[in-house]
């Protein structure tokens, strides 16, 4: 199915423009973000999202995403020069190997994965000589999925971080962080793996622990669970937040980020270990200096604009 929207259309010459043909594959949060954003910007003469569903191409259409969106990846990409993979990463490897031989060559190939090193490993292999692939992350999302969730401003203010191939095109990467850059991101460069050990624990240990007590909240009885739900203004309601964020996408992070997720819950766990002897012993003292260090922690995180005060019921979605 290839449909074009009647309402809007995406086609745009000016200066700005950095490509001819952008396609964007899975129109999710991210993806449609991005073509948002592309949009908006004008960095595309042309914008093509695909996805496996065609309630979400409809959709896209409709909320006028794109025009013209398709189930059929190798329509997508046809004479496409920048194309950029936005699924969940665990489907990222067969979409390259679908779309691998359809790419143009000189096109830049470029993803949104959370993780980065198994995504290499499984798309690397399917990239066609000529094709330049730089993965990317941009470090920008929120708990919503789907095309609806999609916001042009996105990635204004946020990171995203370049791992470019040893020996991969210096060109395309610098072309591609350029992009970032006008939407609004701030591009930082590092090896695949260095964000993945990075990631564990700014991104998916934080959200293991939300899962983590999410659940262990729905495990206490009825009652008291009526009475966790009714009080949750007390901090158990920004772990729900967290918690409701999109199943497949979080499976998918936890079995490509393996080992570096391990290593942090084996030092959390060693952590939370102190933390429980402290409290134990009334060693206030102690409870009292870490919390202080955090405190620190938080500040600076307000400091580099990773975050506001505002209260969670008055952020915009
Ligand atoms: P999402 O809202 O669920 O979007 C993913 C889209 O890809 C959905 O429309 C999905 O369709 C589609 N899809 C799944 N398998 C596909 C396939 N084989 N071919 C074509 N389309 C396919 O997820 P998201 O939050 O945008 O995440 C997308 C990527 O961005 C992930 O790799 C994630 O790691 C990364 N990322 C996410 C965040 C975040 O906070 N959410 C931040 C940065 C990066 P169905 O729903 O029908 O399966």
């Amino acid at each position: 199915m290839t449909t074009k929207s009647k309402k809007k259309t995406t086609t745009t010459r000016t200066k700005a423009v950095l490509f001819h043909k952008a396609a964007i594959i899975g129109v999710g949060l991210i993806g449609a973000s991005l073509a948002l954003a592309l949009r908006e910007k004008k960095l595309a003469r042309e914008i093509i999202v695909a996805d496996k569903s065609a309630r979400h191409c409809a959709l896209a259409l409709r909320e006028g995403i794109a025009a013209e969106a398709t189930r059929q990846l190798s329509r997508a990409v046809k004479d496409a020069d920048l194309v950029v993979l936005c699924t969940p990463v665990g489907a990222m490897g067969a979409v390259a190997r679908v779309l691998g031989p359809h790419l143009k060559k000189g096109a830049i190939l470029s993803d949104v994965g959370s993780v980065k090193q198994t995504v290499i490993a499984e798309v690397a292999p399917h990239v066609p000589p000529g094709v330049h692939f730089v993965p990317a992350h941009p470090i920008a999302g929120t708990e919503h999925s789907g095309p609806r969730a999609g916001r042009a401003d996105l990635f204004a203010g946020r990171w995203c971080v370049l791992a470019p191939l040893k020996g991969g095109n210096a060109a395309a990467a610098k072309k591609l962080a350029r992009m970032w850059e006008k939407l609004g991101a701030r591009v930082k460069t590092m090896s695949a793996a260095h964000h993945d050990k990075v990631l564990a624990i700014t991104s998916h240990l934080p959200h293991l622990i939300a899962y983590t007590i999410v659940s262990t909240a729905s495990d206490l009885g009825a009652h008291l669970k009526d009475e966790v739900i009714r009080f949750s203004a007390s901090g158990f309601r920004d772990f729900t937040r967290v918690a409701s964020s999109d199943p497949v996408m979080w499976r998918d992070v936890f079995l490509n980020n393996r080992e570096a997720v391990l290593e942090i819950i084996q030092r959390f766990s060693e952590d939370l270990t102190a933390l429980q002897r402290a409290i134990r012993w009334g060693e206030g003292d102690k409870l009292h200096r870490l919390f202080a260090e955090s405190r620190k922690i938080r500040r600076q995180v307000l400091e580099q604009k990773q975050d506001t005060n505002e209260p969670m019921s008055q952020r915009k979605p």
